[in-house]
């Protein structure tokens, strides 16, 4: 039976119930009143008009108007015969009646007549007295039927108020949890409504539906399943190695290239916390260390050296955070990462190729360039010969640009040594001032050239320090040089020399062009010089700067403001 004609038969039964009740109840109620109306009209009646006709025949004793009164009453209760024996009395009566209208005053007919009114109110009363006992009969059957009737719908209802609510109710719960079921993923849920009406058309669409979705995720997941064994294969056959960890730290996965460089088997890995197997391996520890959740960002270190299969190789290490927006969701959640370690090592040996090549040449062209030197200074003296004014010219020309490549062949050479990590630091305990002046010195020409004042500003009682004063010297000289080839013409640069307890402040502040934000901190990085820079120059001079000074112990800064000029700073400890 369809739901709908459940529902409206119920209810309609119900309806049907309360009108059987109500048109009971009124029956019942009619019968009853019409038992009292019986009682009313047939007796009630007869007892007022004997009642009437008693006065009249007390009216007799005044005058004889009693006789009219009596005769219409006597007429009345003659069209009000409704007991048994009362047609006989009311005879009796109007016998008697007729005898006292020619006697009217005999008393014998009076009390003749007292006595059959008498009988006729007996008869009567009698009669109310039965029809009463009636009335309470049809009274109690009324209430009788009534209360059968009214417990038996009450039965009826209550059948259907368990029932009726249960039958919609409950499978609408089915279906909701259903719902839910599915959208959690579980397509193999199945309703099983074994009926005709609506819900059982809804049980029919909803399987419909879920089997639609099952063979979809199915066929969904063969497609994903295909992709990540792609992936897999993809991850490893990668020359670089990669570990996949999850967002407690445990390992998801691990290439064949990570087993081989860091020495852990594969079962060892997969499933285990990196910090148990970072107890146990050196390599695995290091790169533990960058993982602790300040470090889910890009990290940028030293390369790591690994000897694998007896060849030294460079790897460099990238940890990338996994970051997913879950569905529903508006926030990031991080859910692991992946530690990458590139492999750079034929980067390493071409770098090696190159500072063993820029070191040989720089070296190799460094005596030749000195003799030239010597050749143009021989030139130049008077002894050997006059030289005409072109002549002295071409020489200025040409022992200019053997300066240059002085200069640039020792820079090379420094950064090739620097590169190989052959810096040869002479630490003995020296005097900041010397260094000062011999910079100053050096560069006396070049500020002269450009209408630079150099002013300098030594503290008094500066305690040594320990440094390797020809380098120290180097690095202020090209810091004073910078100071001046980038400064305007004719302006001023200051050297100041400042005590500090730990060790000597020396800074070169120049009010030239500056350097601009996003610069500064590539500044000492090599080969960088500022894009647009038209000085020559190679970019070198401060990034050999910057590790002569921190092989020294100290460190190197720089300040500036774009426009109004820089500040170059550093700091040797004390001797
Ligand atoms: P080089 O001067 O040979 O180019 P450096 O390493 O000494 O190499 O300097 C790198 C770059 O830094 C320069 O090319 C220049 O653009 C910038 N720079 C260095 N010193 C200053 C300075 N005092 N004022 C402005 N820019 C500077």
């Amino acid at each position: 039976m369809k739901l709908k004609a459940k529902l409206t038969f119920g209810v309609g039964f119900l309806f049907s119930m309360i009108l059987f009740l109500a048109v009971l109840s009124g029956w019942k109620i009619s019968r009853l009143k019409q038992d009292t109306n019986n009682i009313l009209v047939a007796n009630y009646n007869t007892l007022q008009y004997s009642r009437n006709m008693l006065l009249a025949l007390e009216q007799l004793h005044a005058d004889l108007s009693g006789l009219e009164l009596f005769a219409q009453n006597l007429k009345l209760q003659q069209q009000n015969m409704t007991e048994n024996g009362e047609k006989e009395a009311t005879a009796r009566v109007s016998l008697h009646f007729s005898a006292l209208q020619r006697q009217p005053s005999n008393l014998v007919l009076i009390a003749d007549l007292r006595k059959d009114i008498s009988q006729l109110m007996y008869l009567n009363m009698e009669a109310i007295e039965h029809k009463s006992k009636i009335a309470d009969d049809t009274a109690e059957k009324a209430i009788l039927a009534i209360s059968v009737a009214g417990t038996i719908c009450f039965m009826i209802a209550f059948v259907l108020l368990i029932n009726l609510p249960a039958t919609i109710a409950n499978p609408i719960a089915q279906l909701t949890e259903s719902i839910q079921q599915i959208a959690n993923g579980n397509y193999r849920r199945r309703l099983r409504f074994e009926r005709n009406d609506e819900f059982g058309l809804v049980a029919q669409s909803f399987n419909t539906m879920a089997q639609k979705l099952e063979e979809y995720s199915e066929s969904k997941l063969g497609k994903i399943l295909a992709h990540k064994k792609r992936i897999e294969a993809l991850i490893a056959n990668m020359h670089d190695a990669v570990i996949g960890v999850d967002e407690e730290g445990k390992v998801l996965f691990a290439n064949e290239q990570a087993c081989l460089i860091t020495g852990v088997k594969l079962n060892d890995f997969e499933g285990r916390k990196l910090q148990d197997i970072a107890l146990s391996n050196d390599l695995v520890n290091c790169l533990t260390g960058k993982l602790s959740h300040e470090h889910r960002e890009k990290t940028n270190a030293d390369p790591i050296k690994v000897f694998v299969n007896g060849r030294e190789s460079y790897f460099e290490e990238e940890i990338i955070p996994i970051n997913i927006i879950p569905t529903g969701e508006s926030d990031f959640q991080y859910i692991g990462q992946f530690i990458l370690l590139k492999n750079i090592t034929t980067f390493k040996e071409l770098d090696v190729a190159k500072t063993n090549f820029i070191g040989t040449v720089s070296h190799e062209l460094k005596t030749p360039i000195a003799s030239i030197r010597m050749g143009v200074q021989l030139l130049e003296n008077k002894q050997i010969g006059a030289l005409n004014d072109e002549q002295k010219e071409l020489l200025v020309s040409i022992a200019d640009d053997t300066d240059r490549l002085l200069r640039i062949t020792g820079e090379l050479l420094n950064t090739a040594q620097v590169e190989s990590g052959a810096i040869q630091m002479k630490l003995i305990p020296v005097d900041v001032a010397p260094i000062v002046e011999y910079a100053v010195l050096a560069n006396k020409s070049m500020a002269e050239q450009r209408g630079i004042h150099v002013d300098v500003h030594v503290a008094e009682d500066l305690p040594l320090v320990m440094a390797d004063s020809e380098k120290a010297a180097w690095v202020l000289t090209n810091l004073l040089s910078n100071a001046i080839r980038y400064s305007n013409e004719r302006t001023s640069v200051s050297i100041l020399v400042s005590k500090h307890e730990s060790g000597v402040f020396i800074s070169v502040q120049d009010a030239g062009q500056g350097i601009a934000p996003q610069y500064l901190a590539k500044i000492f990085e090599r080969y960088f010089r500022v894009p647009g820079t038209n000085k020559e120059g190679t970019g070198l001079g401060l990034s050999i700067s910057k590790e002569f000074i921190e092989s020294m112990g100290g460190n190197i800064s720089v300040e500036s403001e774009y426009g109004a000029g820089s500040t170059f700073s550093f700091f040797l400890p004390v001797a």
